[in-house]
């Protein structure tokens, strides 16, 4: 027997129209390449999602078409999200920092029909052009009295597109399991795969995020999403802030500057700000520089890589700001934990505090975790035992566009394989030890590089730490250290090394150390190991 509920669909269309009713008023400030300080409302910009969504029924496209978007945060990009997923097409959100072979693997893949550009990326399209011969047409994020010259073909300026049009515009009815969004994760191995979000798992999503114990977001916060609108949709930001009417900040261009920052964040009263930790990296080094507090902000969500300790540390103690770590993916919406102290944990020591912040964090609501051994056997959730990490929930791909069960993912039992490995502890708190591919196996045993990574970290005249597994005649891989030293600080192999002592296994501390000017990053500003391996291929240990 059914309950007599009201079956409505969930659509990312009503968040748009609930904020605009309700929080109307809310601000949405952006640095943008046209403009340093841009000021809208939250009802300016739904008008305007409904104008675009005006001009896009007339470009003859049809439902589930790709859009694709290769732009900063900002508020014109939060107005594509809603507009075209709204009117019922799917907004592909392109990372501008791939490589050009990636993006126009992407493209073509997505088969996007239009693409609509910032600025400052048209001479980048203009050098793909005959290789997404495929595209219809590019719109310029900008007025008519900033459009670059172009060679591009079909180029419409993004002002006139939407400012011919009505701001009146009735969103469908789509089915709720409509595909709303697409974005392709980074491909470290492989060709690009894209995830493909739907309506239903993006609400549910946005409805989970705002949590006390997760984002803890209202309508009386300031949300300074530094993480990308195309890095798995900005987390959420762009839906859960509507849902509840919080301000945003958008950094536009300025995302990995930590004065410009420093300044957002102090100026607008931003009380939340979300980023993966190299951007934390540069605020703190800019507000150690310059003797600058952070005031203002109450919590920083950090994910997207391991966090290390001496960052929570100094977001706590310096800047009375509490760094909260969530562990997600792009096939996850991205969020599957987030770590926040639970009850009965209150009277842990403020160094027992700092040790449970580095873990991932408690499952939400909505993503099922399990941890299995090779076998796929279930391991223990006591803190010591490390096996694959698997998820499940209404918010985790169920495939990837276009693969139809060829990436093998996926379990036979429905769960998805993350490809991290990872600890669960009695309490619930999962710690993720390696990537699957980054774990360093010595003598038959697993050693984690982001263990190392972070206890390095912890060392004043290391600014940023790898770890690597490099062949060894006898243990088969062994861990080679490898180190960003702090501006003007030095610090020799022995001592860093001696510095590991009593904070890891003694058989875990690496044989070297490598000292380096900068490590590799990914377009979403994780280390790059890959290209640290290739790095280091010729490396031999001394004997
Ligand atoms: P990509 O970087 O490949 O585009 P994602 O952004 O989806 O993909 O990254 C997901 C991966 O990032 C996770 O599988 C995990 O390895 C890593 N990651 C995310 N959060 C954390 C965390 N808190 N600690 C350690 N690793 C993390």
């Amino acid at each position: 027997m059914h309950g007599l509920m009201m079956n409505r669909p969930l659509l990312i269309s009503s968040i748009a129209e609930h904020a605009a009713r309700f929080h109307g008023d809310r601000e949405i400030v952006s640095v943008t390449a046209d403009n340093p300080r841009h000021r809208c409302t939250i009802r300016d910009a739904v008008g305007r999602s409904r104008q675009l969504a005006n001009a896009l029924d007339k470009l003859g496209l049809s439902h589930g078409d790709r859009i694709a978007t290769i732009a900063w945060n900002d508020y014109r990009h939060l107005e594509l999200y809603y507009g075209i997923s709204g009117a019922g097409y799917v907004c592909h959100t392109i990372n501008p920092r791939l490589f050009p072979e990636q993006l126009i693997f992407i493209i073509n893949h997505a088969e996007d029909r239009w693409i609509f550009t910032d600025v400052m990326f048209v001479p980048l399209l203009e050098k793909l052009l005959p290789q997404i011969e495929n595209v219809e047409g590019f719109v310029v994020m900008t007025d008519e009295a900033h459009m670059p010259e172009t060679s591009l073909p079909n180029v419409v300026c993004y002002e006139t597109l939407i400012g011919a049009e009505s701001s009146d515009y009735v969103w469908p009815e789509l089915d709720e399991r409509s595909a709303s969004a697409l974005c392709y994760t980074s491909g470290t191995t492989g060709d690009p795969k894209g995830v493909l979000y739907d309506h239903r798992s993006t609400v549910l999503h946005a409805y989970v995020a705002p949590a006390p114990d997760v984002m803890n977001l209202s309508s009386t916060d300031c949300v300074l999403p530094v993480v990308p609108l195309f890095h798995v949709n900005a987390w959420g930001v762009p839906y859960s802030c509507l849902m509840v009417g919080a301000k945003i900040v958008f950094p536009g261009p300025k995302m990995g500057d930590g004065a410009a920052l420093f300044e957002l964040l102090d100026s607008e009263n931003v009380t939340m700000a979300l980023g993966v930790p190299t951007v934390w990296l540069a605020l703190l080094q800019y507000c150690a520089g310059e003797e600058k507090r952070l005031d203002k902000l109450k919590y920083t969500l950090v994910g997207g890589a391991a966090v290390p300790r001496s960052m929570i540390e100094e977001f706590r103690d310096k800047h009375g700001v509490e760094l909260r770590q969530g562990w997600g993916m792009t096939e996850m919406s991205p969020l599957g934990t987030c770590n926040s102290i639970k009850a009965g944990l209150e009277s842990l020591t403020d160094d027992e505090r700092l040790d449970l912040a580095t873990k991932a964090g408690r499952g939400i609501f909505g993503c099922e975790l399990r941890i299995v051994d090779d076998d796929g056997h279930e391991l223990p959730w006591d803190g010591v035992a490390y096996g694959a990490l698997q998820v499940r929930g209404p918010w985790i791909c169920s495939d990837y566009f276009k693969l139809e069960g060829g990436a093998g993912t996926h379990t036979d039992d429905g769960w998805f394989d993350t490809g991290d490995v990872a600890t669960i502890d009695p309490q619930g708190y999962m710690a993720i030890t390696d990537r699957t591919k980054d774990v360093i196996k010595s003598g038959g045993e697993w050693i984690s590089s982001i263990e190392l990574e972070n206890a390095a970290m912890g060392h004043p005249a290391v600014a940023e730490a790898a770890v690597i597994g490099v062949a060894h005649p006898k243990w088969t891989e062994r861990p080679l250290l490898i180190i960003v030293r702090a501006e003007g600080q030095d610090v020799s192999k022995e001592d860093l090394l001696a510095y590991f002592r009593g904070k890891v296994a003694d058989w875990w501390i690496p044989n070297d150390v490598a000292f380096v000017e900068e490590l590799p990053h990914t377009a979403t500003g994780k280390i790059k190991k890959i290209e640290l391996r290739k790095q280091f291929a010729d490396y031999a240990f001394p004997d």
